[in-house]
């Protein structure tokens, strides 16, 4: 019979591409167990959303078969999201593994569709996910879920969030007589409200809270920032947007907060013909992925201008939801992943901080 350290090292072969290290030092390999010739473990994903687990899987499977001794693999694979954020700072929302911000230097780039469509396709690989539209001056996620007269109960002083299409929502537009005010309130107010959103709510298990900031740099991305551990903010840009140069301002004042950037999407980056499937750089190509050069940011994909993105918001059904298989869909499942995948990379450099500090505070 093989021994298991000789299956542990043949295994620690087996790097994740994203995390850069061995999927036996990650602790992926659980409950392993061999019976003879008959081995059996669980591998255990740092997400349900993660690129390459195919690629994962069919290296362990590879590795495994150099084994001449095991003739029987039994290979349960699974995924548990790590914590992207530092939860011993965060004493209100103990159980949210990942917060992240989406943010855009100016309005109407398509930051509200880029966020809902990415919560829903998180929410498709099997995570747990939270939508909190925070864009307190004109919540549109109602209207994209088809939500308009959605609200909110409250029980024992907490309140409960609306759900749909398999994610948690609360939003501002819930509120209708609120949110028509929402217009004259000033700085302390919008940043209490969003607090009582963030840790008063009811979001029980989430693996991403995805958070719909308002346009720019004012108080409400301020107060994410400056209020709880935050895995980090995704910014939404178009190529006409680049010319602008406001999502430059927009990195920087979150670099100056000293907040993660997880990475650039691009929206509206071109035009796909549904006649001929030929695809138009309508705005100019490159921009955005640029913009993540310049700042050393991950790239992490373009969204087609499609009428069926915009067709689908404006009528409460989400274009994940109706049309899984369009270019747009494909198009947000790919960036779903790779922000999942920035987020398990963030969480494991917060682990080894921690290690670390904790190595540290044992020293004499
Ligand atoms: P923001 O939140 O940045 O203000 P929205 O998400 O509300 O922007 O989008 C503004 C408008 O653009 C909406 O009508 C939306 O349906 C449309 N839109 C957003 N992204 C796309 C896209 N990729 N293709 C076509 N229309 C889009």
């Amino acid at each position: 019979m093989v021994a298991l350290d000789k299956v542990l090292e043949q295994l620690s072969t087996v790097i994740d591409p994203d995390l850069k290290k061995d999927i036996v030092s990650m602790g992926m390999i659980k409950d392993l167990e061999m019976n003879g010739g008959d081995l059996k473990f669980t591998l255990e994903l740092t997400t349900p959303a993660c690129p390459f687990n195919v690629e994962i899987e069919d290296d362990v499977r590879r590795v495994i078969g150099e084994i001449d001794e095991i003739e029987n693999l039994d290979m349960n694979v699974t995924a548990k999201v790590m914590e992207g954020r530092s939860l011993d700072e965060d004493t209100g929302m103990q159980t949210v593994k990942n917060i992240i911000g989406v943010a855009s230097g100016k309005g109407g780039v398509g930051k509200s569709t880029v966020s809902l469509n990415l919560a829903l396709a998180l929410a498709q690989s099997g995570a747990k996910v939270g939508l909190l539209d925070a864009d307190i001056y004109g919540p549109s996620i109602p209207l994209m879920l088809g939500m308009k007269d959605g609200y909110m109960e409250v029980e024992d002083n907490k309140l409960q969030p609306a759900t749909s299409n398999g994610i948690r929502v609360v939003s501002f537009g819930f509120f209708a007589e609120q949110s028509h005010q929402a217009a004259i309130y000033r700085g302390p107010i919008i940043s209490g409200i969003l607090k009582q959103f963030l840790v008063d709510t009811n979001w029980s298990d989430l693996d991403y809270l995805i958070v719909d900031l308002p346009p720019g740099t004012g108080d409400i991305p301020l107060t994410l920032a400056q209020t709880i551990p935050i895995t980090g903010i995704l910014v939404v840009t178009t190529p006409q947007d680049v010319a602008s140069n406001v999502a430059v301002k927009a990195i920087g004042m979150f670099e100056k907060l000293n907040v993660p950037i997880i990475g650039v999407v691009e929206n509206m980056s071109s035009f796909i013909c549904p006649d001929c499937s030929s695809i138009h750089h309508v705005f100019g190509e490159g921009g955005a992925k640029n913009i993540a050069e310049q700042f050393n940011l991950p790239f992490l994909g373009e969204i087609p201008l499609n009428s069926g993105i915009m067709s689908g918001s404006d009528r409460g059904r989400p274009v994940m939801i109706t049309s899984p298989d369009s270019a747009g869909a494909v198009a947000f499942r790919s960036s779903a992943k790779n922000i999942a995948a920035q987020c398990s990379i963030l969480a494991a450099r917060l682990r080894e901080e921690q290690d670390g500090a904790a190595g540290n505070a044992d020293q004499p």
